[in-house]
């Protein structure tokens, strides 16, 4: 038997300025005690803008929720107008980092290989993906949402040691169920989830496979979360919009309350 700790993160998207990263970080302390955050694992993922701000007010409360930012550079440093590199972001205290979002992959164009490249620089600096995966509807209507999945997985985690692997959390999310509202059943949540995981038993071994924690992300609320959490082999979720209000994302957190 395999005790997974649940993981719950917030991804802010391009939402919230310093000042209100602030103060949704110190509501976010003031309503979950330090049992409910050693229970489960809370993290915020605010925008690179905020994230020095997001590092002092924890500190400053000494609360034990993690951060991490919502993308990064496959490349060390140098001369890429704009991006961010791994190095600095874990100079800031991050633990994690968002992979792969099906937002990066439509609007920035990412494919797999990039994926893999950035998956590569997280672990170079010692930070943890959040590598997401997750099919578009035509892709779910025509009933090929798992090998869909399972073949980003492989492409993101091409090249990569077991003990690489055993680190990484994984985002399993419909883009149907993105900011739509339209949230996956559970058993839909599961089917794709223990694909993944059987696949990466299959690749690295059940040691592996059952360290590993997924996530579902898509439409995720307080009134949803814990029949999704009943899933075996869902393990946290990924939240969007519900991240925004700290009360809604407490509430995730508490899921088994
Ligand atoms: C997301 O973008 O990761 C997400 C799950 O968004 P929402 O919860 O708003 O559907």
């Amino acid at each position: 038997d395999v005790t997974r700790r649940p993981i719950m993160a917030g991804n802010w998207k391009m939402n919230l300025n310093h000042f209100e990263a602030i103060l949704l970080v110190q509501k976010l302390a003031a309503s979950l005690t330090e049992q409910q955050l050693t229970d489960v694992e809370a993290v915020v993922l605010p925008p690179y803008t905020d994230l020095r701000s997001v590092q002092t007010a924890i500190d400053g409360d000494k609360v034990p929720i993690r951060y991490g930012a919502q993308d990064l550079s496959p490349h060390k440093g140098g001369a890429y107008t704009g991006d961010i590199s791994g190095a600095m972001l874990a100079k800031l205290g991050c633990t994690y980092v968002v992979i792969g979002h099906s937002e990066r992959r439509e609007y920035h164009l990412e494919d797999d290989a990039l994926v893999n490249a950035k998956v590569k620089a997280a672990l170079a600096n010692d930070l943890t993906p959040i590598l997401c995966v997750g099919e578009g509807l035509e892709i779910r209507e025509a009933g090929n949402h798992v090998p869909h999945c399972c073949s980003q997985l492989d492409g993101a985690l091409d090249g990569l040691k077991a003990e690489q692997v055993k680190n990484i959390v994984i985002a399993y999310e419909p883009v149907w169920a993105i900011g739509t509202g339209k949230t996956a059943t559970p058993d839909d949540a599961q089917e794709v989830c223990g694909a993944i995981r059987a696949r990466l038993a299959e690749k690295y071994g059940a040691e592996t496979a059952d360290a590993v924690r997924i996530q579902y992300g898509g439409s995720v609320k307080a009134a949803n979360i814990a029949a999704i959490m009943a899933q075996p082999d869902v393990d946290g979720a990924l939240i969007g919009g519900a991240s925004l209000d700290a009360e809604e994302f407490a509430s995730i957190v508490r899921f088994r309350e």
